[in-house]
């Protein structure tokens, strides 16, 4: 008989993990919860919700996942407000923001009965939150979840964004740090990474050797890498400038730069512009450019690496820490966001400010291997305990139980 999804992933976090997600689901059993966000494919929020949705009901809950349809209009103002809400100063211009409004009273009308009915909605970031005004006959609890770094929005878009999720039941947040003064109760999960996944699934080191050296980077010598996309607040420039320091000490030294295929992004083009002069005159440095479902190869990278950078200078989360910690490698990271949760400095990697700092630490690790296998291992388990799928899962059960039987009283702000 074929295992079902939760019992195969039994087989990576134990039993006691899937039996407790069990017993939190007895009180949710047969409720109707339904996800909405604004895209089915592509992107973070897609990647989570298309396991967390098939978990759910397995457990036995009733979950669904609707997507809001919008035109070109409407998701140029919504990425607006996604760059606002990281702290750009953006301007919207008023009429973006009247097809924002009505896009949302169009989707609001085609999800009337399913969201009507639903015991638990949980509506993810802003393309959607306007939904909510629509709904006055609501039956059930109502959640905003943000997946952005919020923690210093540009106010006068925040101002106009709040309006629309201040009443809301409750939000979730990924960090405590990006949180905002809001008059419900707010949750913290973080982000997770899926073990079975072909960009984290094992693979054995016959397939990594051969798609690593396919890619014409020897096996037989040290590698760095960053997987990222090309992008200023990675800081790939940093990276070259890292490795330029190890390997004055580190002679056979090769450095992997892996990131999406140039797109039409002229500030992604400048950054790889920018990298190439960087890493002119030097045959061991690889800059990859991967197209979008290069999963396998991302895992075969990550595994075949000796040390993993990710020298961001401000970064959401950052799943790719998380990826590479889960195979076992210590990750060298920006002291910002979400590494500084990931990166428990000298335990499972190093928080670094400067590419002279990350030297310094690649440098360490390679002259002590024992200790480089010794963080790699306490990373993997770190991530085990904390960033796995099933603990994401598990935080939402306990959110929906607990908002379920919420009071529903209101916080006075000042
Ligand atoms: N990624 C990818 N191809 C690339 C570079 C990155 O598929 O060329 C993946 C990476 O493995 C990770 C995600 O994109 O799963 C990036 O997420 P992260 O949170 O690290 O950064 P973001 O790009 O969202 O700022």
């Amino acid at each position: 008989m074929t295992p079902s999804i939760l019992e195969k992933y039994a087989e990576i976090v134990g039993w006691d993990v899937i039996d407790q997600l069990h017993q939190l689901v007895v009180p949710l059993k047969d409720i109707k919860v339904v996800h909405v966000n604004s895209t089915k494919k592509g992107g973070g929020v897609a990647e989570i919700l298309n396991k967390l949705v098939p978990l759910k009901r397995e457990l036995g809950i009733d979950a669904s996942w609707e997507v809001i349809e919008g035109n070109q209009e409407f998701f140029k103002c919504t990425k607006s407000f996604h760059n606002a809400l990281q702290g750009n100063r953006v301007d919207i211009p008023k009429t973006l923001l009247e097809e924002y409004e009505r896009v949302n009273l169009e989707n609001a009308d085609r999800l009337r009965g399913i969201l009507t009915d639903a015991d638990i909605v949980f509506i993810h970031d802003p393309q959607p939150a306007p939904l909510l005004r629509s709904f006055p006959e609501r039956k059930g609890k109502w959640i905003w979840r943000c997946h952005i770094d919020a923690s210093h929005p540009y106010r006068p878009i925040w101002k106009y964004l709040r309006e629309f999720i201040k009443d809301y039941d409750a939000s979730i947040f990924s960090l405590s740090a990006f949180a905002q003064p809001l008059p419900h109760t707010e949750f913290l999960i973080a982000p997770s990474i899926d073990p079975l996944s072909e960009k984290n699934i094992d693979i054995d080191p016959a397939e990594v050797e051969s798609i690593v050296s396919g890619l014409g980077i020897d096996l037989s010598r040290p590698i760095m890498a960053q997987i990222s996309r090309y992008d200023f607040f990675k800081d790939p420039v940093g990276v070259v400038r890292a490795y330029r320091l190890t390997k004055k000490f580190v002679p056979d030294l090769q450095l992997v730069l892996a990131g999406g295929e140039a797109t039409d992004d002229p500030e992604a083009q400048a950054v790889l512009d920018e990298v190439n002069i960087a890493a002119e005159g030097d045959k061991d440095i690889h800059i990859l450019l991967l197209p979008s479902d290069a999963h396998r190869t991302i895992n075969a990278l990550q595994r075949a690496s000796d040390i993993v950078l990710q020298k961001s200078t401000k970064e959401g989360f950052g799943l790719t820490v998380t990826e590479a910690m889960w195979k076992g490698k210590p990750v060298i990271g920006g002291d910002t966001g979400g590494i500084r949760i990931q990166v428990v400095n000298h335990q499972t990697g190093f928080l670094v400010s400067t590419p002279e700092g990350a030297a310094l630490r690649a440098r360490y690790l390679l002259f002590h291997r024992h200790l480089l296998e010794e963080m790699g291992e306490k990373a993997r388990n770190f991530v085990r305990e904390n960033f796995l799928l099933t603990r994401h899962l598990r935080e939402y059960l306990t959110t929906m139980v607990s908002i379920l039987h919420a009071k529903g009283d209101r916080i006075e702000l000042e």
